[in-house]
């Protein structure tokens, strides 16, 4: 039977940083994935999927090595702007004191990189095209079952599994659910005037409509709608859909044509009760889903990864157990508020920023103009956008 030290499960973004993360930190790591980890010899092309990752999210993405690789697909965020019908509030990286908020990074080159990444350390080993199906906790170690039978043993099991994690439903935990009844559409546009690196979300009545800049004339879309609009959209031929992009751009980035066609998501928010069981550990989507405003979904997943890496490090290179009670309480304890209180802050801030009563438009726009006008305010707007401890 193979031994690893820590098992996890999932080949996303999360379960391959946290790989080469604990890799570097000279422990034995078994990854597992449902889908393919191969190696593909070139970075894909940019899709309209897209990941901005505010600075410390950055600092941890950079720890991987992969960032000298990926910098030309990314785009500086220099500034965050908020447009709600005639108002608008706009951040700039320099009142922050940094050089950029953030980076938009295109998820494929992102994902590729990372395998790329983690097959160039002996101690990661990988197990794709076979999902985990089963587990249970032994006298010192967690006894893991796959798909095909194989059976592996481990001192740490991280699930990083996605929104439907098998591991959380394995360990039996259960989760609260938020419907959002909004779905998201993606795509790569181009357009005739320089984004200038400001990143801008429009609040619409169906949901929020954001513009990311990627690299040259060219943003990435998120357009938030309710499911029935959104379904209505897709079913637009091309020219069409860019006259409606061009109608909710306000013209801002001038005239658009579409670079990749557009793709659609459903958008769900999930928050699992308890962050770990015995042996196991969960983080990211394994843990909490969100909607896409403000961009905080797999920020919030680095913050998780940063935590349980410098837990379990520390556990090894004091000779101590790997998967220890007492680590994980420590774990739930750094990472249970952050995750609460932004799976609760989202859905709150998705839901006020949705709404079509002229009222509470008055009511948003007033609160931007306060924001606006203090400093104290809008420094903690900037902590919160960009994920700051205790913000
Ligand atoms: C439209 C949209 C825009 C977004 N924009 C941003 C943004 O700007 N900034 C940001 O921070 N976040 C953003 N997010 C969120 C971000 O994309 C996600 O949080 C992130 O991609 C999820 O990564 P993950 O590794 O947690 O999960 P996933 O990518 O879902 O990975 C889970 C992996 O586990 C595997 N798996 C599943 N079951 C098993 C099993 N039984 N055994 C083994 N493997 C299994 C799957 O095959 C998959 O590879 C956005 C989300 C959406 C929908």
């Amino acid at each position: 039977m193979t031994k690893t030290e820590i098992a996890i499960s999932g080949g996303g973004h999360a379960g391959l940083i946290t790989a080469i993360l604990l890799a570097q930190k000279d422990m034995d790591v078994t990854l597992i994935e449902q889908g393919s980890l191969a190696l593909s010899k070139e970075l894909p092309e940019m899709s309209g999927r897209s990941v901005a990752l505010m600075w410390e999210s950055l600092e941890v993405v950079k720890q991987t090595g992969i960032w000298p690789e990926i910098e030309e697909f990314c785009a500086p965020l220099n500034t965050l702007r908020i447009m709600d019908g005639s108002e608008s509030l706009s951040f700039d990286a320099e009142e922050a004191k940094l050089p950029y908020f953030g980076q938009n990074v295109p998820n494929g080159i992102l994902r590729a990189a990372l395998i790329k990444k983690a097959h160039s350390f002996k101690n990661i080993h990988f197990i794709d095209c076979c999902g985990l199906w089963d587990f249970e906790e032994k006298d010192g170690y967690m006894l893991l079952r796959l798909e095909d039978d194989r059976e592996l043993t481990a001192q740490l099991l991280i699930a990083a599994d996605g929104k439907n994690s098998m591991a959380r439903q394995i360990a039996g935990i259960r989760t609260i659910k938020t419907g959002y009844g909004q779905t998201a559409i993606t795509c790569l546009i181009n357009h005739s005037r320089s984004h200038e690196n400001i990143s801008t979300e429009f609040h619409k009545p169906g949901g929020p409509f954001t513009l990311v800049p990627c690299p040259g004339n060219r943003s990435a879309v998120v357009w938030c709608e309710k499911d029935s609009v959104a379904e209505e959209l897709m079913a637009l031929k091309k020219s069409d859909f860019e006259q409606a992009l061009q109608e909710k751009t306000q013209g801002i980035v001038g005239a658009i044509t579409l670079e990749t066609p557009p793709e659609s998501w459903k958008l769900k928010g999930m928050l699992a009760r308890k962050l770990v069981g015995h042996r196991l550990a969960l983080i990211a989507e394994a843990a909490h889903a969100i909607h896409p405003i403000g961009a905080q979904g797999l920020n919030l997943s680095l913050r998780d990864i940063k935590a349980l890496v410098a837990l379990v490090a520390r556990q090894k290179s004091l000779g101590l157990d790997l998967g220890s009670l007492t680590m994980l309480k420590e774990y739930k304890a750094l990472r249970r508020g952050d995750t609460l209180t932004r799976f609760a802050g989202v859905a709150g801030f998705c839901a006020i920023t949705s709404k079509k009563s002229k009222g509470i438009q008055r009511l948003r726009q007033t609160g931007m103009k306060v924001v606006n006008k203090s400093d104290f305010l809008r420094r903690q707007a900037m902590r919160i956008g960009l994920g700051m401890q205790g913000s």
